[in-house]
């Protein structure tokens, strides 16, 4: 159930990491993961954001999950200040915010039986829930191995045993273990092969509307979330470009980063022409991002004003709930528009 009511709040969170170097080890300069981002999403609804390696998206799950204390910047979940909180109340936010990983082989520990990882989060979160004896807790267990799809006999298995697609069934079991609100999935499906992608993302909605989950969903293209997404952030070097509802950031993609990741994506029509804009150059680093629109040096559309001036996000044709942050955002969509008709 997807409703108006904002379970996160973020506003212009940073989150910068500190370089230290040279013969006395001063902090000779930072990181500039997380750039000012700011954002709202409601309960039962899933957020993807998109984009390339490096440009802070899973910084900024670690951060809205402070594993990662963000540097500045404002994190609010169900009307709660997250800041400076710790100790109980901040394992008890924890309990309600989880996350799926990309890479559940590194995530899980090999060492411990499928039983006893998903025995973990109800012993760290000890009398915050019925489940006080071993018994309660093994029927609980095996309750939800069958609704992630493992047999009973995961139980006693260790994470090795599981194939990729079944190993992350295991990390969405420990996620969702202690009915949280919240999940953060840091690419589950990148490390999977296309046939058992599909398979995991039909199981994260199904969970999602039995449990009235709400995603965060990172992901490094647009053709997954496409499938999920409610709404959709494209970030670029730790900044968010554009944000807008699923179907109207496909069919009227106003940021050239956008226009060039939803290029991208795979058409399935063989007969149906597509023309593929392919990005010159890396992403710059993160250490010194370039000045003003920090896109300008990979952008086609790029003018003197870019270099100096970072652009705001602003809505398009006044809709706040389609931003992008061009000086020239209408001219680009037209020229691309035009490009299509030819
Ligand atoms: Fe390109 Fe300038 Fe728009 Fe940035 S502001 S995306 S550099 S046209």
């Amino acid at each position: 159930m997807n409703t108006d009511h904002p379970i996160l709040r973020i506003k212009n969170v940073q989150k910068y990491f500190p370089i230290y170097g040279g013969v006395f080890y001063r902090h000779v300069g930072d990181v500039h993961a997380v750039d000012g981002v700011s954002f709202e999403v409601r309960q039962g609804e899933t957020l993807g954001i998109v984009g390339e390696s490096g440009c802070g998206k899973s910084t900024l799950g670690k951060a809205i999950l402070h594993l990662h204390a963000p540097t500045a910047g404002h994190i609010e979940f169900e009307g709660l200040n997250l800041e400076g909180l710790s100790g109980k109340p901040l394992r008890k936010i924890r309990k309600e915010m989880q996350m799926i990983f990309q890479d559940p082989m590194e995530s899980l520990n090999p060492r411990m039986s499928v039983g006893s990882i998903l025995e973990e989060p109800f012993i760290i979160h000890k009398g915050e829930h019925e489940f006080d004896s071993y018994e309660k807790r093994k029927k609980e267990i095996l309750r939800i191995l069958e609704e992630v799809g493992l047999p009973e006999s995961a139980f006693d298995r260790y994470p090795h045993e599981f194939s990729g697609g079944q190993r992350q069934r295991i990390g969405i079991a420990r996620a969702i273990a202690l009915k949280p609100k919240l999940i953060v999935c840091d690419e589950p499906v990148s490390a999977l092969d296309v046939s058992v992608q599909s398979q995991v993302l039909n199981l994260m909605v199904r969970l999602q509307k039995e449990m009235n989950l709400t995603y965060l969903f990172i992901a490094h293209n647009l053709s997954v979330v496409k499938y999920i997404a409610d709404r959709i952030c494209v970030m670029y070097l730790g900044r968010v470009v554009e944000d807008a509802a699923s179907q109207s950031l496909y069919k009227k993609p106003m940021h050239p980063y956008t226009q060039a990741l939803i290029s991208a994506i795979p058409e399935p029509n063989p007969s149906l022409k597509k023309e593929k804009q392919v990005l010159e150059g890396d992403v710059p680093s993160p250490i010194n991002p370039p000045s003003g629109c920090h896109f300008h040096p990979r952008c086609p559309y790029a003018q003197e004003k870019c270099k100096e001036e970072t652009p705001a996000l602003c809505p398009v044709d006044g809709n706040q709930s389609h931003r992008v942050a061009c000086h020239f955002a209408e001219e680009i969509f037209a020229k691309a528009a035009q490009k299509t008709a030819d």
